[in-house]
């Protein structure tokens, strides 16, 4: 799985051969599409996208190009997921999140359980390597007040504020924290 900010620019990506393998650094080639999928939207809209995939012509694995709007194997996208943790830090439980949010109580809850403090620790670095380079005078001015969650998504917040203001991305603000948590928001779900 590779993610990517700007799916439409993955055409140009791959003819500048600017995308390498994460096996083996070879260079890929479009080899088709994955099966088309369908994920939740906030409120009851729903995305449709038909991700490209792609092969190496080296060492022959295949790579599905995943928008980082969207969480792999998840059924909802980046932005869903990410408000649900931002009513966390505001106090809520998974019980009255997910009646805001017209989700049920498992599915948030199996969220929230996934937003582990090593995951988190992880998410927080990647966004603070981004702010740093972006705005390194917000980054000293965001501190840590003892809840690994808030702190973790202000980094990220403020990282996608600076990228759209200083890079001029256009890209929704929780399509760029999926870019800098490489499609990761949450820890991989276990499997079963
Ligand atoms: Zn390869």
């Amino acid at each position: 799985m590779i993610v990517i900010r700007r799916p439409q620019d993955a055409e140009a990506h791959l003819a500048d051969a600017v995308m390498c393998c994460p096996h083996c650094g070879g260079t890929l080639a479009k080899w088709g599409y994955a099966r088309e999928r369908t994920v939740r939207a906030p409120g009851a809209a729903t995305v449709t996208v038909r991700p490209r995939r792609l092969r190496c012509r080296n060492c022959t694995t295949t790579h599905i190009l995943l928008p980082t709007a969207l969480q792999p194997r998840r059924a909802d996208t980046t932005e869903v997921i990410g408000i649900a943790l931002a009513h966390k830090v505001n106090g809520l439980g998974f019980r009255r999140i997910a009646t805001l949010m017209g989700r049920s109580e498992s599915t948030v809850r199996r969220w929230l359980r996934r937003a582990t403090d090593t995951h988190l620790n992880w998410a927080c670095q990647q966004g603070a390597t981004r702010l740093i380079q972006l705005a390194p005078e917000a980054f000293t001015e965001i501190r840590y007040a003892g809840n690994q969650l808030r702190y973790t998504l202000t980094i990220l917040s403020a990282a996608a504020y600076w990228d759209r203001r200083r890079c001029g991305f256009e890209e929704p603000p929780w399509t760029l924290i999926g870019m800098y948590t490489r499609g990761r928001l949450l820890a991989p779900p276990r499997s079963g």
